[in-house]
């Protein structure tokens, strides 16, 4: 092939699952991947956000070759996710990536008490992630290839006052998926993506004032999702034997 082939030839296209695409970082990636030619899966339980991301990105898809596909998907129950996977293998022949994004993240003091929304960060954040690992683990060593990509958190660096159970999480999906780099066959990559803050819907569900008032400060400086969609676009177009690990994008106040 010469170099001129080269430049025309079309990008191998890939098939992406997305947990957590009805808004802001999944969006992003679910969108950006779909327009860069690539068949996108995306998963949420809000459908209506799932189809009309799918309307808008419809012509950029099309251009280039590309799709994305709205399915309803609840991350806490294992049974749905494993459907979400299987699904997909059985309708595109494969799976080449799974991003683990869903998340929630209701900011409270420990002494809050807000004991049912420390189980709902563990059950998204962590139980989620771990759903759609044993879902995707057996397809990937089946093709002998795949590519898992967590979508952790600054958070997952650092705790701070309200966010002890939010970045409990955050550290454990940090943990959770370097096990799953150093257990895995080179077959298998796996990146964690570490955002700082990013302009989503994640802070509407803090229903602890004081939280909510500390948060608006400290999600003044936001950069936009796609920031974070560009970095797993960059994981996903690596060639196999090379294995993007970690990833950290902050908005450059973010100190
Ligand atoms: P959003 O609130 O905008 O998006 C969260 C997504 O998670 C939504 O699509 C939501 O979909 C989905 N979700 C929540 N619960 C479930 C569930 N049970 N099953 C399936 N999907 C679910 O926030 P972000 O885009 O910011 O968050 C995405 C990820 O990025 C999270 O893991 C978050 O922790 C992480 N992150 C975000 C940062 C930021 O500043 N924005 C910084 C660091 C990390 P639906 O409700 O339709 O199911």
């Amino acid at each position: 092939m010469n170099s001129q082939q080269e430049e025309q030839a079309p990008p191998v296209r890939k098939v992406v699952l997305v947990t957590g695409a009805s808004s802001g970082i999944g969006e992003a990636v679910a969108g950006r991947l779909a327009a860069e030619g690539h068949q996108v899966v995306a998963g949420a339980r809000r459908t209506d956000r799932l189809r009309a991301l799918a309307e808008r990105t419809a012509g950029a898809a099309a251009r280039s070759g590309g799709g994305l596909e709205p399915v309803r998907l609840d991350v806490t129950d294992r049974a749905d996710v494993a459907a979400f996977v299987e699904a997909a293998r059985d309708r595109h022949g494969r799976v080449d990536m799974l991003v683990g994004n869903a998340g929630v993240m209701p900011l409270s003091r420990l002494d809050s008490l807000l004991v049912d929304e420390w189980d709902r960060m563990i059950d998204v954040n962590i139980r989620g992630l771990l759903h759609g690992i044993a879902a995707a683990l057996p397809v990937f060593a089946a093709q002998g290839a795949g590519h898992f990509v967590t979508v952790a958190s600054v958070g997952a660096h650092e705790v701070a006052p309200t966010g002890a159970v939010y970045c409990a999480t955050k550290y454990a999906a940090w943990a959770i998926t370097e096990g799953l780099r150093l257990e895995s066959d080179p077959s298998i990559r796996v990146t964690t993506v570490s955002p700082g803050v990013v302009t989503s819907e994640l802070a509407d569900s803090i229903t602890d004032a004081g939280a909510a008032r500390a948060m608006r400060a400290y999600r003044a400086h936001a950069i936009g999702p796609d920031a974070i969609a560009g970095a797993v676009s960059y994981a996903l177009a690596q060639p196999p034997e090379v294995d993007v690990n970690e990833i950290v994008v902050r908005p450059a106040h973010q100190r």
